[in-house]
């Protein structure tokens, strides 16, 4: 039998220590002029998940672009409200669902990198919590419409402190492509009794 459980402890400081990380460029092609109207909508949909919205994003860009002295694009502004949002919340299912909407956000603006970055820091998170609950092994499950990297890692399973170890998801290899940035992993661990 398996069961989804989420329970999470401080784990502000990771969120954190990745802050830096964030703002540098990843090195991909630089975001054209047409694409910024939907990142914009996009940025706005994600935040709108966790009840914020446009002046919440126009107040982070304007304390943003004080602070660096160049306005920075809308999901850059979307991100750090989020992060601060993570740090802030003491419910550990919305941390996750901010964690997850900081990911969609990011495949969607091609940071490919940080895309990575947090998907491993979910992956750590979650395993945390399960063994924080007494639980000894996890079971990976895929996404219905997985790649086949993915696929091949549906069931296989792992004592907790191996997953910590090796890392197997997010999936390396992952092919899943969201606007042309590849390896939209959505491996997720389930414990198992
Ligand atoms: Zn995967
Ligand atoms: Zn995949």
């Amino acid at each position: 039998m398996m069961v989804k459980v989420l329970k999470p402890k401080g784990e502000v400081k990771k969120v954190e220590a990745k802050k830096d990380a964030k703002a540098r460029p990843a090195g991909k092609a630089p975001v054209k002029k047409a694409e910024q109207f939907d990142q914009r909508e996009e940025s706005l949909r994600t935040l709108s998940q966790f009840y914020m919205g446009e002046m919440d994003l126009k107040m982070r860009m304007k304390q943003m672009t004080i602070s660096t002295g160049k306005e920075p694009p809308e999901w850059m502004a979307a991100l750090e409200i989020l992060k601060d949002n993570i740090i802030k919340t003491e419910h550990p299912d919305l941390k996750l669902k901010m964690y997850q909407g900081i990911v969609d956000l990011l495949a969607k603006v091609g940071q490919k990198e940080d895309l990575f970055t947090i998907q491993q820091i979910i992956a750590r998170y979650n395993l945390k919590s399960f063994k924080d609950l007494g639980f000894e092994k996890v079971e990976i499950e895929c996404a219905e419409d997985a790649c086949p990297a993915c696929r091949e890692m549906a069931g296989k399973r792992f004592r907790i402190e191996e997953a910590m170890e090796t890392m197997p998801i997010p999936c390396r290899d992952c092919t899943t492509e969201v606007d042309a940035v590849k390896g939209y992993c959505r491996c997720r661990y389930f414990a198992v009794f």
